[in-house]
């Protein structure tokens, strides 16, 4: 069982190694190989937008006409929630440069953020405006994976020099709408190819890894390999929601009611991943108080996300601020316990800390750029991922870790409880059996052969003690077990099963009554410590022993054989014979 559990550890260690290193060379090297895979596409041009906030009687026109209106250096974040306009130049060169593949427009492209509504307008060189406007399930049906939206820039002649965006309702928590960038169809093509295979690996291992560890579950039933699987299942449930295959999928679900799922399923994975953490580490070694502060901060983000779902637009960017919070509590929290766990000779934690160093470095760079810190963008977008999928790896890698101190916890005290059973079948003084034991031995045999038991009685053996102290008559008692074990055939089974009264039980052949004589003739003529010559009585009977009364009732006529013995003078064995033999009159072997 435990060579077993080592291989499949092993194996599943080596296996897991291979697919980190594939996921590290995709995380680093496809979407590099994609971008460069051919040298002459245009690349992307990433855009700046500048922010003015909507006025009464704003025109698309009039606000064209004014670039002054427009604040360019203030960030966006600065600005807060509310109602804006965002204008954007298209650099002259970008439509030159991807109108040279054929006759493609050039495509904007960018993440729309929480809002109302959102209005596109576009001038070209000729000064026309073109209007389109987007609600929230327009939004939605657009959304491609990798959660971009691209509009076509219209035709190559005359080319499109600014973009105006009208924002109604925006969160801005992270963003009036991120990303904004011109491309080429190949560009979006590419974007859309590199996030669809980032997202579908995270997503094949995730389900590898739940189906591997709930099946592991069901066998070993340790409550963190639940925990485990539930994080993953809600670290899927975020993934799917927040690279846009929800929308791709459910393109009538309104985007809005996406990103309330990535909120929810966010803080499902943190309140998730914390109760993996409590459950992970060993009993006794985080604080019951500690563990019931990280239960209630992983709830207290959850409560966070819904109350930014069904909080009135008002209220929504508090209640964000409020979820931010939460998921910074995890970070101190998880150190908290680290510390804790380490200290007081976790195991579990060596391992796991390794494994959670990662996402939680990420985590704080993404509350870093929350707090605008820094500015968000696809690297932080996909950097979650690639955490999320490090820490995965290495998570079950620390699962089988730990299921394999489980397993050796589990053979030692199997091992325990074998030599427990054993001395609990041991009489301590003479290494015999002891009673209880023979009687067991007797029922699980239930021999179809007939059986001969030979009980032996110590003659006069107060007398020793009374003479020589309870030590010499203790000495004597396992000198005469030794010589019983020796004349026993090894097949034979020899107990003590009273003060100084010993059995013997085996087939006819291994009890002869060659065996009682050596008995009597051995002890009579040792001479034992301090001195001390003993002479036992032998009392034997023989009979068929398969069920509980056959053994009584051959128990009851070899005890009265013993009796016979003893009534005789002693230092005898006397034969009740076989039974159901009609022996009236058993035979003394023997006599001194
Ligand atoms: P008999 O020949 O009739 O068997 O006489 P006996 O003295 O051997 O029999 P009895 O049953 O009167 O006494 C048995 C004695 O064995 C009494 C008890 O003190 C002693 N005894 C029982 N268990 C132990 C033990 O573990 N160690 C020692 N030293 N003595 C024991
Ligand atoms: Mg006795
Ligand atoms: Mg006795």
């Amino acid at each position: 069982m435990r060579n077993w559990g080592n291989r499949l550890i092993k194996r599943l260690a080596a296996r897991l190694a291979v697919l980190l290193v594939l996921v590290m060379l995709h995380g680093t090297i496809l979407p590099g190989a994609a971008a460069f895979a051919d040298p002459g596409a245009p690349r992307a041009i990433d855009l700046t937008g500048c922010i003015t906030p909507q006025r009464p009687g704003d025109d698309p026109a009039r606000l064209f006409a004014d670039p002054a209106r427009f604040d360019c250096r203030k960030s966006e974040h600065a600005w807060g929630a509310g109602d804006y306009w965002m204008r954007l130049s298209i650099p002259a060169a970008a439509g030159a440069a991807m109108a040279g593949d054929g006759d493609q427009a050039p495509i904007f492209r960018f993440v729309p953020q929480w809002q109302r509504m959102l209005a596109f307008h576009t001038r070209d060189a000729d000064g026309r405006i073109v209007s389109q406007w987007f609600d929230d399930t327009d939004l939605s049906r657009l959304t491609g994976i990798g959660e971009g939206i691209g509009i076509s820039l219209g035709g190559p002649e005359p080319p499109v020099t600014d973009v105006l965006i009208r924002i109604d309702g925006a969160l801005n928590a992270y963003g009036l709408i991120t990303d904004p960038q011109v491309l080429d169809a190949k560009g979006l093509h590419g974007e859309e190819l590199v996030a669809t295979a980032v997202f579908a690996a995270f997503a094949g291992l995730g389900i590898g890894l739940f189906c591997y560890n709930f099946v592991l579950w069901l066998t070993i039933r340790e409550r963190f390999q639940l925990t485990y699987c539930l994080s993953l299942l809600a670290m899927l449930a975020y993934v799917w929601a927040s690279s846009g295959t929800m929308a791709v999928q459910f393109p009538d679900t309104p985007h809005t009611t996406r990103l309330a799922t990535c909120y929810l399923m966010l803080a499902f994975v943190g309140a998730l991943s914390l109760q993996f953490f409590t459950d992970f580490i060993e009993k006794g070694k985080i604080p019951r108080r500690l563990r019931a502060i990280a239960r209630n901060a992983g709830f207290a983000s959850i409560v966070a996300a819904l109350a930014v779902i069904v909080a009135p637009p008002e209220w929504r960017p508090l209640a964000d601020r409020a979820y931010v919070a939460t998921f910074m509590l995890l970070p101190p929290l998880g150190a908290a316990m680290t510390v804790i766990a380490w200290r007081r000779g976790s195991t579990a934690i060596r391992v796991l800390a390794i494994a959670w160093l990662v996402p939680i470095v990420v985590t704080m760079v993404r509350i870093a750029s929350a707090f605008h810190i820094f500015d968000s963008d696809m690297v932080v977008r996909y950097s979650l991922i690639v955490a999320m999928t490090i820490e995965s790896l290495l998570s079950s890698l620390a699962m089988s870790f730990r299921i394999k101190l489980i397993a050796a916890e589990r053979d030692r005290a199997l091992a325990d409880e074998r030599a427990a059973r054993e001395l609990a079948n041991v009489d301590s003084l003479t290494g015999l059996l002891n009673r209880r034991a023979l009687l067991e031995q007797v029922v699980e045999w239930s021999s179809p052969e007939s059986l001969r038991l030979l009980l032996v009685d110590i003659d006069r053996f107060k007398l020793i003690n009374d003479g020589h102290g309870h030590l010499v008559g203790d000495e004597v008692l396992r000198e005469v077990a030794e010589v019983l074990a020796m004349r026993a055939d090894l097949r034979a089974s020899v107990a003590r099963i009273g003060g100084e009264e010993f059995a013997l039980i085996g087939t006819a052949e291994e009890l002869s009554e060659a065996v009682a004589l050596g008995i009597l003739a051995d002890i009579r003529s040792r001479t034992m410590t301090d001195g001390v010559r003993v002479t036992v009585s032998i009392g034997m009977a023989a009979g068929m022993v398969r069920s509980d009364d056959e053994w009584r009732e051959l128990y009851r006529r070899a005890d009265a054989a013993l009796y016979r013995a003893k009534s005789e003078g002693r230092n005898r064995a006397v034969d009740a014979g076989q039974s159901g033999r009609s022996q009236q009159d058993p035979g003394s072997l023997a006599v001194a």
